[in-house]
């Protein structure tokens, strides 16, 4: 989501404004002078839009180098924000705190709308007329406690953050795309058969939707499923698959068409190097993932204690998958592949609310702390998820953080949130 910053003295009605904006009245904190508060992230909309709002402490006005007191409150704000919402009290007019913020606001190169708050009725409108003299443009008069003028102010905050990302039209949805991939010999001829004839219907044409001739409509679990690209799978068993270059073009096709990977994997034998050039395709594709063990029918004692020891040391890339262990041949669980597709897809969309994000990452952040690096611990001052399918995220930081302390990051934001079957990515912004 874009990032919408809320600057201003205290006392102007940022508080109060950052709850007119995203339409609830939640936390409103006096502005305190001398009292530093964090700067705290919500979830808004307007118009369909989703974007987050951070409000920021006052800065001191009475600080003994002033321009620094400024900088150090609202600096770290505005480096991370698309957008600046500079908030002026229009009926006490610009201070020369207010002026020093505008140098620092030019120097940021960061559309800057000019907010004048406590405007409660139109005579006042006058008043915010005078602040044209900031330099910033426009002003918009608003009262953020009575709500008069929010309306031309979100317009306006609309226009000026980066384009919107396309929307997907979830209701047109097809089915859920699915790509069965695998060396060759792991079964997937047998399994996509199986699915087949088992539920008696691969569905050659479902209403409102135009399917490759190249894929296979499958009903599993009570819901149609598209596996892409399965035409040379829907072969007889046993014939040969063409050459490995050939098979690893296909595989990156089918992928490339899915939204989520089922890899097969021959449970009776060693994870192989080809095995392993698959799960690599798997996991740079940033798709959902089922690890199917087929073949379980031929797996005994002896070769399941083998076995544990190889997950471990073969799948360290991915422990997060999702693991079946199913038999082809014999229909073993193979009734557990809708759900655990399922699984994976929900953690591959799913979306954590910016300000439970927040929180977790607060609690987190004060736990265990970044080390520090040149006697310095950089610190995450919040962090955003700009997306899903799979999940992204963002922390932006006073400064760049250890691998160490990012896999941690990372670590912990799947023990607390889950994810199970979804590759997640975290993108850190250090403040310039
Ligand atoms: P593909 O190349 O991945 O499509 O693999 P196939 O479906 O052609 O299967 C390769 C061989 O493994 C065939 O001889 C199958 O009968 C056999 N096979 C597939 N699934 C199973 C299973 O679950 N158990 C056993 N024992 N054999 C299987």
């Amino acid at each position: 989501n874009p990032v919408v910053a809320v600057v201003g003295r205290p006392n102007v009605g940022k508080s109060t404004l950052v709850n007119r904006i995203i339409g609830r009245r939640q936390a409103v904190v006096q502005d305190t002078p001398g009292v530093t508060r964090d700067r705290v992230p919500y979830d808004a909309e307007w118009l369909g839009r989703q974007f987050t709002v951070v409000d920021t402490g006052g800065w001191e006005p009475d600080a003994k180098d002033r321009a620094a007191a400024i900088a150090a409150q609202a600096e770290a704000a505005i480096a991370t924000a698309d957008v600046v919402l500079f908030v002026v009290d229009a009926v006490v007019g610009s201070t020369n705190v207010d002026e020093a913020a505008v140098k620092m606001l030019r120097r940021s190169h960061k559309p800057v709308i000019l907010v004048a708050n406590k405007v409660d009725n139109q005579n006042l409108e006058v008043e915010a007329t005078s602040l044209w003299s900031l330099g910033l443009g426009q002003p918009y008069p608003v009262s953020a406690l009575h709500g008069r003028g929010s309306g031309e102010l979100l317009d306006a905050l609309l226009d000026a953050m980066p384009s919107a990302p396309r929307v997907v039209e979830e209701t047109e949805r097809g089915p859920r795309r699915v790509a069965l991939v695998g060396r060759p010999n792991v079964g997937k001829s047998s399994l996509l058969n199986r699915l087949a004839k088992e539920e008696r219907a691969v569905v050659d044409s479902v209403a409102g939707t135009t399917v490759d001739p190249v894929d296979s409509l499958v009903e599993l679990g009570g819901e149609v499923w598209q596996f892409v690209d399965t035409a040379g799978l829907r072969k007889r068993v046993g014939q040969a698959s063409g050459t490995e270059y050939y098979a690893s073009l296909r595989t990156n096709a089918a992928l490339e068409a899915a939204e989520v990977a089922v890899v097969l994997l021959d449970a009776s034998e060693v994870i192989s190097e080809q095995d392993q050039r698959i799960l690599s395709m798997v996991v740079e594709s940033g798709r959902a993932v089922v690890i199917a063990f087929n073949k379980w029918d031929l797996v005994d004692a002896d070769r399941r204690h083998y076995l544990d020891k190889e997950i471990e040391r073969e799948l360290r890339r991915i422990p997060w998958a999702v693991r079946v262990n199913i038999s082809a041949k014999s229909g073993r669980a193979v009734d557990k592949l809708a759900p655990a597709i399922r699984t994976a897809l929900e953690s591959w969309e799913l979306r954590v609310p910016t300000g439970h994000l927040n929180q977790w990452l607060t609690a987190l952040t004060q736990a265990t702390p970044h080390p520090v690096r040149g006697g310095r611990a950089p610190r995450i001052l919040f962090a955003t998820q700009p997306g899903v399918s799979p999940p992204r995220f963002v922390l932006f930081t006073t400064g760049p953080l250890d691998a160490g302390y990012q896999r941690f990051v990372e670590r912990k934001l799947r023990e607390e949130f889950g994810f199970e079957g979804s590759p997640i990515e975290i993108a850190v912004k250090p403040r310039k």
